[in-house]
């Protein structure tokens, strides 16, 4: 037995609550349910739980064009959260939404032109089976159950506590504690500030740098409208514009003069860590900046711990774990009674499902993208993959309307499965891993290449991380261009 739907949603974090609203907005009528494995909504959200968990992009980008975002511009995840929980009450979508369903395995049949997905229902450890004609890919990309930590001689023999921000325990007492955060992304910028004020001392141990934007946590334009009366309905999109055409500028600069930008970066380091920090050791990355995200720190809080002494920075490699601590090649000894890795994710492109298109199991890294959202091969599935550069939620949108566009075409034109090919002409098109690794190369991606499809030479066969293009190629994509093969070919578009 098995229940249908016209589309089946994986995941109901950010992106699959984006999926769900507008495809009820826009495409009134199609019959649809998200599968989520955890009992709750929220993804990313309602997975990290760490001291002062929070948002590294500003809320007005990746909180959803259609419901204002009233608060700060750095959210906490419980500001994220109750803001995702009001578009699912306002909108009505608590009923469409299956929690505790882990998806196991997708099944494409082309004779059927239907999705047979397999759900574990983990309160009971039954089987639940689904149908769908279409298959929406909101799963995010990295493993939820586990984080990322690299193997390290001796940390059988460390007598402390080791902890992955990922997995934090709800009862881990940091009072008085000397403790070691491993890594100097956003999350290690986060948590030293947040456990700063309880524990002993805290030490951020890193590799090497990572820039900082360093901001206060407000947005001008929107206090002045807001000082003005005007409306929250009005504020958002306006705001929303400034802060995207201020980004777009600001990654201008980055590419055309990088020097300029990491100075003016390294400045703001200077002025709020205060003359006992050596910067151009601890902040003074080698690449260039946006090469790596840049992390954001709202109100200069970590620099304000670094300078009153609660938190230090260590730059340098680990030799091994001791008994007391963290050997450093260097030679020197840091003492912890906990130790955070903050050493990130493990890529998890499509959700640990096992994936089967007419019976043959699916090697999604021999597959052409299209645009980062579809795939050669694989009939009747988009997949969101956000922006490194730009919020999340940005694609999740732009992608969004790019379905529920394509099912309504489908529709007319009585369609029943697509995919894309490249058009005759790019045939022999070189194929090339997933991301330049001299454009951005953070560690879980570097670490996943192998897992994820392959880009062609030209923009439509690439993810291209430029939202600034795709606002507007994307409403623009002709769907009755050749390299949409409708029906295997004997659909007329
Ligand atoms: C700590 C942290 C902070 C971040 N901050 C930002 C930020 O400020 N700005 C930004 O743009 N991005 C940020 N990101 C990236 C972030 O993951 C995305 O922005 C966004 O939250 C992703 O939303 P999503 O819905 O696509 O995926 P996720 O949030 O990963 O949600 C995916 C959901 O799918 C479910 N799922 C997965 N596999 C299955 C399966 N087989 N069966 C059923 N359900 C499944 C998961 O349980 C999860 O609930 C951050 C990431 C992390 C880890």
């Amino acid at each position: 037995m098995s229940e249908h739907f016209d589309v089946l949603i994986v995941g109901a974090g950010i992106s699959g609550v984006a999926a769900a609203y507008h495809l009820q907005d826009q495409l009134p009528g199609t019959s649809f349910a998200i599968l989520e494995s955890q009992d709750g909504f929220g993804g990313t959200w309602k997975t990290h739980r760490y001291p002062g968990i929070r948002s590294d992009s500003d809320l007005y980008t990746f909180g959803y064009r259609f419901k204002p975002w009233v608060g700060p511009p750095i959210a906490t995840a419980e500001e994220i959260l109750s803001y995702l929980g009001e578009v699912i009450e306002e909108n009505g979508m608590a009923r469409h939404i299956r929690y505790g369903h882990q998806v196991t395995n997708a099944r494409w049949s082309s004779d059927e032109n239907l999705w047979t997905l397999t759900a574990t229902r983990l309160e009971t450890g039954e089987e639940t089976r689904f149908t769908a004609g279409f298959l929406w890919m909101c799963q995010g990309y990295y493993r939820h159950s586990e984080g990322y930590t690299p193997q390290w001689e001796g940390v059988e023999d460390f007598q402390g506590q080791i902890v992955h921000p990922q997995t934090w325990p709800d009862d881990l007492d940091t009072s008085g504690k000397r403790i070691v955060v491993i890594g100097s992304g956003a999350t290690a910028a986060t948590i030293v500030p947040a456990l700063a004020s309880k524990c002993q001392h805290v030490t951020m141990l890193q590799r090497s740098p990572t820039y900082f934007n360093i901001r206060p946590n407000v947005h001008e334009l929107a206090q002045a409208l807001r000082e003005i009366e005007v409306d929250e309905e009005l504020i958002h999109p306006i705001v929303r514009k400034r802060i995207l055409y201020d980004q777009d500028a600001f990654i201008r600069r980055c590419i055309n003069e990088p020097e300029a930008v990491k100075q003016e970066l390294l400045g703001l380091v200077r002025a709020h860590a205060g003359d006992g920090v050596d910067v151009e050791k601890h902040f003074t990355p080698s690449y260039r900046p946006w090469r790596q995200r840049i992390a954001m720190v709202p109100d200069g809080d970590l620099f304000k711990v670094i300078r009153d002494g609660h938190a230090s920075v260590v730059t340098d490699e680990i030799e091994r774990f001791s008994e007391t601590g963290i050997v450093l090649k260097s030679g020197e000894e840091l003492e912890a009674d906990i130790i955070v890795t903050a050493t990130g994710f493990n890529l998890n492109v499509l959700g640990d499902i096992d994936f089967t298109v007419d019976g043959v199991p699916l090697d999604f890294h021999e597959t052409l993208t299209y645009r980062g959202m579809m795939f050669t091969g694989i009939p009747n599935m988009v997949w969101v993959f956000g922006y490194f550069r730009a919020s999340w939620t940005l694609r999740s949108e732009l992608i969004a309307d790019f379905v529920c566009r394509l099912l309504a075409h489908m529709n007319a034109i009585g369609a029943k499965s697509v995919e894309p090919m490249p058009r005759a002409s790019e045939r022999d098109m070189k194929l090339s891993p997933w991301v330049d690794p001299e454009d951005f190369n953070p560690g879980y991606l570097m670490r996943g290449m192998h897992l994820l499809p392959k880009r062609g030479t030209t923009r439509e066969w690439q993810h291209t991380q430029d939202y600034w293009h795709e606002k507007d190629e994307f409403p623009n994509i002709d769907l009755t261009d050749e390299l949409f093969v409708y029906d295997g070919g004997r659909a007329s578009a």
